[in-house]
């Protein structure tokens, strides 16, 4: 007889995006005529520029030729676009071996996948609020226990609280009876658009390399960080290449939520407490030759094609489109006297909740209602992202600007503060 992986069922009840799917659901039943405007969900709305599109074009082109057919790839991704990749860390100064970069076809699967490579007993310890992927791939794992509603957490995984004090990056744990051996890191953060400074990382770093911890860095949203004091890659930190993963991805830079194309680094100086040298290098690859095949040609050809000189440039332009979106939006929210951070370096803003009638702060999900139920604006509840984000909502800068600006005028006319 068959039996199912009990972990699934750990995982907490209500995924948050088919809730809000629910409530929104319900609300245009009962108003069928209302316009709904969503600022909710992270997804890239944007056409792809014309660079990326000539290296799609190109490669579809010469797969329909059998001179210039190709299959199955290399696993690790094709070579041009590895040392298209390791060219594109050399320009920040960060120096990679193509031998380190994976190509991927995103970085959730990554993140989901990268926890394998440790050992089951290990302590992870997760951001708090975080994007779900890091502590969902960990209890399917079975590396937690059970969920408790009570402290909206799994025992045995190490939450990091974020706060507005540290600016929604906790230091690494002090006593010896918190010690983590493996952490996820993502900066700039999705949900709360904070970006962790060079000495908040510069702080990781030293406490991995001391404990022989695994770093893994998130830096999907790298190239929203417009301050050039705030480190893009973990790789800018010394030392970090003996102890920090790096996963990466197109989608948000340059659009590739759909086409998708990421990768991920893993140093041949990455250690672990027990490792060799090289070891997990040679273990993610393993992993990588034996569970996947390669990501879409295709996709690999309008990525080299988005690495290049003017495939960057346009990139950027997106990237300053979906700024001059959380711009507005944050504007717009801080006149009415709304608390938001974020926004400046991420394509995220973080807003804590108004109070209510009663004179308590709203929480997460009440403020979601009000938002849907005066404004028609759907954002996403920070308490979906760990309970850290109770009493914070989380805005999101992808859209269309007419759309965003429409959202804005409703909020401004019809949001009863
Ligand atoms: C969007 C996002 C990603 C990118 O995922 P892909 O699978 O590459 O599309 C990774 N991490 C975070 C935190 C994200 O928000």
């Amino acid at each position: 007889m068959a039996k199912i992986n009990p972990n699934y069922r750990k995982l907490s009840a209500g995924y948050l995006f088919p809730e809000i799917a629910r409530r929104v659901r319900e609300y245009t039943t009962a108003h069928p005529d209302v316009t709904i405007y969503r600022l909710g969900i992270g997804n890239t709305t944007e056409a792809l520029t014309p660079t990326v599109l000539q290296g799609l074009h190109d490669r579809v082109d010469a797969l329909g030729v059998r001179e210039t057919y190709t299959g199955y790839g290399d696993e690790q991704g094709e070579a041009d676009l590895r040392a298209a990749i390791a060219a594109y860390y050399a320009a920040r100064g960060v120096t990679l071996d193509p031998g380190e970069i994976f190509v991927s076809d995103g970085a959730k699967a990554d993140a989901a996948n990268v926890q394998n490579l440790f050992a089951q007993e290990s302590v992870m310890a997760i951001q708090n609020p975080a994007y779900p992927v890091y502590v969902d791939s960990n209890v399917v794992a079975g590396r937690t226990g059970e969920y408790d509603a009570e402290s909206g957490s799994y025992a045995g995984l190490r939450l990091l609280d974020g706060t507005p004090d540290n600016g929604w990056f906790a230091p690494p744990p002090q006593r010896a009876q918190d010690e983590v051996d493996v952490v996820y890191l993502c900066s700039p953060n999705n949900p709360t658009g904070a970006v962790a400074t060079r000495q908040q990382l510069t702080e990781w770093v030293a406490y991995a390399r001391q404990h022989r911890a695994v770093i893994i860095f998130d830096a999907a949203y790298a190239e929203f960080i417009a301050d050039p004091e705030l480190p893009r890659s973990i790789y800018e930190i010394e030392g970090a290449r003996e102890c920090a993963i790096e996963l990466t991805s197109l989608s948000k830079f340059s659009g590739f939520t759909g086409v998708r194309l990421g990768w991920a680094v893993v140093p041949f100086a990455l250690r672990a407490e027990d490792s060799e040298e090289g070891e997990l290098n040679r273990m993610w690859n393993r992993r990588q030759s034996t569970f996947f095949n390669g990501a879409s040609n295709i996709a690999q050809s309008g990525a080299a094609a988005a690495l290049s000189e003017a495939g960057q440039a346009e990139s950027r332009e997106l990237v300053a489109y979906y700024m001059e979106n959380a711009r507005i939006i944050r504007s717009a929210l801080r006149e009415l006297g709304l608390d938001v951070v974020g926004g400046d370096n991420a394509p995220y803003l973080w807003v804590k909740t108004p109070h209510g009638p009663d004179g308590q702060p709203l929480g997460s999900w009440e403020f979601f209602d009000q938002l849907l139920h005066e404004a028609g604006v759907v954002v996403t509840p920070g308490s979906g992202f760990g309970p850290a984000g109770e009493g914070y909502v989380r805005f999101s800068a992808f859209g269309h600007r007419e759309d965003i600006e429409a959202a804005v005028r409703s909020i401004r006319e019809r949001l009863k503060l």
